[in-house]
């Protein structure tokens, strides 16, 4: 086979996904969101807490959308794994590595599901007197919910799927899709 002929197989394109938010979709409504949390939070230097890995991209975008002076931090929780099911187990796995005392704080998460990571979290953030803790969230499976959680900013409201992409992987794989996408077929 000639190198001229080779074709790399696209992850990007992959027959198993359906696209639910296009690339051009996703930075439309991030910007959005940017501006308003800009407008709500000026002059209040906020500490942007990402939780990683599944926000790291929406987390990236999102800050250079937010055109005054903040922080930013990242924390990380155990989540589902490799299964598409919460566990309902919540640890920290990397904790904070500044004191959060008297700070806006505004966590940063990709999906909100069960709601059972967040209840969990944002509850021990305000134990560490932060000023305030809020919360944007790109995506909201609303219909699992089993713990209330109010979204400050959110993206947008999505069905009961499993999602992908734009930092929401499936067995670790897919975090580097452009887009947000379901897995149509995932045994293959
Ligand atoms: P919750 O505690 O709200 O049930 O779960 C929140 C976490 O589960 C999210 O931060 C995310 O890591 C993961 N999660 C929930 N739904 C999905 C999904 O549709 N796709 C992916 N990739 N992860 C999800």
């Amino acid at each position: 086979m000639s190198s001229s002929s080779a074709r790399t197989p696209s992850e990007f394109t992959n027959p198993n996904l359906e696209t639910l938010f296009t690339a051009e979709q996703i930075q439309t409504r991030v910007t959005e969101l940017g501006a308003e949390i800009a407008r709500d939070y000026v002059g209040r230097n906020p500490l942007l807490l990402g939780v990683l890995k599944g926000a790291v991209i929406f987390t990236s975008d999102l800050v250079r959308a937010i055109d005054i002076p903040l922080g930013l931090e990242f924390i990380a929780i155990s989540s589902y794994g490799a299964a598409t099911r919460s566990s309902g187990e919540v640890r920290i796995v990397k904790d904070l590595d500044v004191p959060i005392e008297g700070r806006d704080i505004l966590v940063v998460e990709d999906i909100v599901d069960t709601g059972l990571t967040l209840s969990y979290l944002l509850a021990n953030l305000r134990a560490r007197g932060a000023r305030s803790v809020k919360l944007t969230a790109l995506l909201d499976k609303h219909e699992r919910r089993l713990r209330d959680v109010p979204i400050d900013y959110l993206g947008f409201k999505i069905p009961d799927a499993f999602v992908v992409g734009y930092g929401l992987d499936f067995a670790e794989r897919y975090r580097n899709l452009p887009y947000i996408g379901v897995v149509i077929n995932p045994e293959t």
